[in-house]
């Protein structure tokens, strides 16, 4: 039987007890390598003539379970499981664009994907160009006919401002432009291909796997975005490819499905690069992702009334969330976010950067880290550690201001939470 429903797809999707042992929990398949049937098969398994084990940078049937798990959860066709989601970020623009070409992304973005498209591309001869996500006409107004994608994130922080994903894709679908959507803050709650996106992928570390035990990352594949269609656009694809005896990836996957893109990142970035998955950490993965749909719904319940609880607050100057957004953002927001608003919230204390010290030295419950989306409630001052190193400009036009205070609310009973706020407020 094959659900819809995400309670029902962490549990299922892509499993079901193991042939030989009858084992129900996923088996963790800790090998680097398969041994082949004879050399016809292993000559067929290299040559996409069948599909099956080579080795585990490239593939692991712990690592299967959870790319179709993830897959499953949103709609898409394919999935390719990863060492991080850094990784993820990266090998989902490479797999597209090389040196002179461009992608546009949103300016709203976690650091590491910055540094990464700012810094890093920059020096692989990929340009990234920044378009603020308030006007998405600037998406169409920043591509050229070297632009190889669009790329946001659903619902980034600090500003917590949800994309405006239908839109974008919309040009997109106009100019023959598949959108990316790092969709890590919001699993769930936002399924971004619904909403026209071609390619989703997350950091597996964070809401995912829950427990804070493992890094991973995964990219998954609407199979929607007709590369053939564009072909001029992304070589790629759909011209022959050197690195793989001449297969022209659009054609030499049709027999299987819609999964060029995915089945190209596999056997080329992958292969090439590494940054595969662990399957240890894969199996942690699943393990933390069969209660994914029930933490969502508990952490969302928890960020509402922590909100209204440092709305109402005398030593609150802004909460930001978006259970408190009014106009287009909360028109986003309920437009994309469905069951809740997410975990991520900020808020601004009166007495500016050395109350934010203060309230995060006098936290109990919560951790100081700078993570996100674990189980726990976590707690960080941005201006003294994750983005100290940006100008004072650079910073305040991020939404990072001397007084404002991340918080990631975790799943923990709300009396517990709000007594630990209360008591740390009244030290700030
Ligand atoms: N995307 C978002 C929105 C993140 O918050 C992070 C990490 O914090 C990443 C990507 C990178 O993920 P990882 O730390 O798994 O490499």
């Amino acid at each position: 039987m094959t659900s819809t429903k995400p309670e029902t797809i962490v549990l299922h999707a892509g499993y079901r007890a193991d042939p030989t042992t009858g084992s129900v929990a996923v088996p963790l398949y800790q090998t680097t390598s398969y041994q082949f049937r004879d050399t016809q098969h292993a000559a067929d398994l290299f040559a996409l003539k069948e599909l099956g084990n080579i080795y585990t940078r490239l593939m692991n049937p712990t690592n299967d379970v959870l790319e179709q798990r993830v897959a499953a959860l949103d709609g898409g066709v394919a999935a390719v499981a990863l060492g991080s989601g850094q990784a993820a970020s990266t090998f989902a623009i490479l797999n597209i664009a090389q040196a002179g070409d461009n992608i546009v992304s949103s300016t709203d973005l976690y650091g590491g994907t910055w540094n990464l498209f700012a810094n890093t591309f920059k020096q692989m001869g990929i340009e990234v160009r920044f378009a603020d996500p308030s006007d998405p006409e600037n998406f169409r107004r920043l591509t050229d006919d070297k632009t190889r994608a669009f790329y946001a994130e659903t619902l980034p922080n600090p500003k917590l401002q949800v994309f405006p994903i239908r839109d974008v894709a919309n040009i997109g679908d106009e100019l023959g432009i598949p959108l990316i959507v790092d969709n890590t803050a919001a699993p769930v709650i936002c399924k971004p291909i619904d909403h026209g996106a071609s390619i989703v992928m997350y950091s597996t570390t964070k809401f995912i796997a829950g427990h804070g035990t493992s890094v991973g990352g995964i990219v998954v594949d609407s199979g929607k975005f007709d590369w053939e269609k564009h072909a001029k656009r992304f070589p790629l694809l759909n011209e022959p490819d050197p690195s793989y005896h001449g297969a022209v990836w659009t054609q030499a996957v049709k027999p299987i499905g819609p999964v060029a893109y995915a089945i190209k990142l596999r056997c080329t970035i992958l292969r090439d690069i590494g940054a595969a998955a662990s399957p240890f950490n894969s199996f942690q993965t699943i393990q933390g992702m069969e209660t994914l749909p029930l933490r969502m719904e508990r952490h969302c319940e928890n960020a509402n009334k922590v909100a209204d609880f440092l709305a109402a607050h005398p030593k609150v100057t802004k909460v930001i969330h978006p259970s408190k957004q009014d106009g287009e953002s909360r028109r986003r927001a309920d437009t994309y976010l469905k069951g809740g608003y997410g975990s991520l919230m900020g808020f601004e204390l009166a007495g500016g950067k050395d109350a934010g010290e203060k309230f995060i030295n006098a936290l109990e419950l919560f951790y100081h880290v700078a993570n996100i989306g674990d189980t726990r409630s976590l707690a960080i001052h941005p201006a003294t550690t994750t983005h100290s190193q940006l100008s004072e400009e650079d910073r305040k036009s991020s939404g990072v201001t001397d007084g404002y205070v991340r918080l990631s609310i975790g799943i923990e009973h709300i009396d517990d939470i709000l007594a630990d706020l209360t008591q740390a407020l009244d030290k700030a």
